[in-house]
């Protein structure tokens, strides 16, 4: 499980921004990054935390971890705690990662800019226009740890957060490994990092960079899949190309590589080393001239079918002068989502096809103007704001939500659709989270009997106080401050989540 982000103001009875103590901002940067937990399914179906399992741990805001990959070493990754550029304390802002097919787990760092502070007190030059690009607050930061760690305050440590907004690996089986911050798939505000094995055996990584006008990515490794040797994989995300996506008006696409010397990426334009590329990652995808898209968040391989499904939470900052094929609403509230088709299924080529697979919104409401994939939009659920994206193994779309307080007035919850046949664009909800909570995970076991389901940040909005009435929700037990949970849905029957 990522541990995203922490809410001090339901985290600590009575809290101020102002008056947060060291204290305080140690239990925040525990709570920060993951918990590994062994589960168990008992003989009633019902799953449970397996304490002192050897696999348990917590990996922090304050764990070591390794850069791997062209950007290792680099000066502009080095600080006065790492005169290497090779080590860094933490991950944080644990979003939409994904699982290996040997073994282990991938977590994107997402948000990361947030937790630093004081950008205008910085000298001039590319370190300070990268902390601008990617959103470095240019005075106080909404967290209090730059008052109690130098790392976080910028004009005293200016490089630190280029060590973050990587895509970390992990190995789950071995609580003793350094996880590695793998700098070859880019350095951006990661959402997602799906794994795809193509049919040359070579692996490819899908990742999206959550934030308006931001990019779609894929990398696709030199080395191949080794099925029998299990540690022979441990450097095939270190070695390869990054690519990003360019939508075309037609429905074609092209995968555009990010490697210095090509496409305008040189030494004059500040793209002279593929580390260079890659700690700016957002920088060079702008100068290749690929798609600004509407945020986004996860991207997912349907299994029966191969194509690439993509979610675009929103954009109300598209407008009828900047909107295109592929983001084709001003003012999108609502986000949708694209459904790729990479050429003669190779998920390594360097073209696609590309489709709107559904405009989200309330069907019902013309003034939405939305799509589903084709179904009549009065026989769907409303939906708005995709974010974290998954499949049963028939291939049916199941989506968790972000936002939908704040454009359709109903709380988040989890969607299906199926992807093919007569219900293509049917689109249901399955099930609904509180107040202030939304909606992430969405992972199924392998017989689709449980789905996990993730409500994070529930009660958000709210703040615990002397006054019971501050709080919106109790989740999950009713006892005080709500707590994210994770949950699981199965059927009493014990048959999987879909299907007879
Ligand atoms: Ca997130
Ligand atoms: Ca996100
Ligand atoms: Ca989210």
């Amino acid at each position: 499980m990522n541990n995203e982000y922490t809410n001090p103001e339901l985290m600590f009875k009575n809290w101020s921004l102002a008056s947060q103590t060291k204290e305080q901002t140690d239990v925040e940067l525990n709570a920060h990054g993951l918990s590994i937990v062994e589960i168990k399914r008992d003989s009633n179906g019902e799953w449970h935390y397996i304490q002192g399992s050897q696999y348990n741990r917590r990996i922090t805001a304050f764990t070591p971890m390794t850069v791997t990959g062209p950007a290792a070493g680099n000066d502009l990754l080095k600080t006065s705690a790492d005169p290497t550029g090779r080590s860094v304390m933490g991950t944080l802002n644990n979003c939409s990662g994904g699982r290996t097919p040997w073994g282990t787990v991938l977590t994107g760092e997402e948000n990361f800019h947030q937790y630093f502070a004081n950008r205008n007190a910085m000298p001039d030059g590319p370190v300070k226009a990268n902390h601008t690009r990617y959103g470095v607050p240019s005075g106080a930061s909404g967290y209090a740890w730059s008052r109690h760690y130098d790392r976080f305050d910028v004009a005293k440590e200016p490089n630190e957060p280029l060590r973050f907004g990587w895509v970390v690996e992990f190995d789950p089986y071995d609580p003793t490994s350094t996880p590695k911050k793998r700098t070859a798939l880019g350095r951006v505000k990661h959402e997602a990092a799906t794994i795809q094995i193509a049919s040359n055996g070579r692996v490819v990584a899908y990742t999206g960079d959550d934030e308006r006008f931001q990019y779609a990515y894929k990398f696709v490794t030199n080395g191949a899949y080794n099925h029998f040797d299990r540690k022979a994989n441990d450097g095939l995300l270190d070695d390869g190309t990054l690519y990003v996506a360019k939508f075309n008006a037609d429905g074609t696409g092209q995968w555009i590589p990010l490697v210095a010397g090509q496409s305008g990426l040189t030494a004059a334009n500040g793209y002279g080393t593929q580390a260079q590329v890659l700690i700016d990652t957002r920088g060079a995808a702008t100068t290749v001239g690929a798609t600004p898209m509407d945020r986004p968040e996860d991207m997912e391989v349907n299994p029966v079918n191969g194509k690439v499904y993509l979610a675009l939470t929103n954009n109300t900052q598209r407008n009828d002068t900047n909107k295109d094929a592929a983001n084709p609403r001003a003012n999108n509230r609502y986000g949708h989502i694209l459904e790729i088709t990479e050429d003669n299924g190779d998920h390594t080529s360097t073209s696609f096809f590309w489709e709107v697979f559904m405009l989200c919104g309330d069907g019902r409401n013309a003034g939405h103007g939305t799509f589903f994939a084709g179904y009549d939009p009065a026989q769907v659920s409303m939906i708005a704001n995709p974010d974290n994206i998954t499949f049963d193994s028939k291939g049916n779309l199941w989506i968790s939500t972000d936002g939908q307080p704040g454009t359709l007035n109903i709380n988040d919850g989890v969607f299906a659709v199926p992807t093919d046949g007569d219900e293509r664009g049917r689109v249901r909800q399955l099930f609904s989270a509180v107040p202030g909570g939304e909606v992430a995970s969405l992972v199924f076991n392998p017989d689709d009997t449980t789905m996990f389901v993730s409500v994070q940040h529930p009660g958000e909005g709210g703040k615990w106080t002397d006054n019971a009435s501050d709080l919106i929700s109790t989740f999950p037990d009713g006892r005080g401050p709500n707590r994210p949970s994770v949950l699981t849905i199965s059927r009493a029957t014990g048959s999987p989540v879909v299907g007879s």
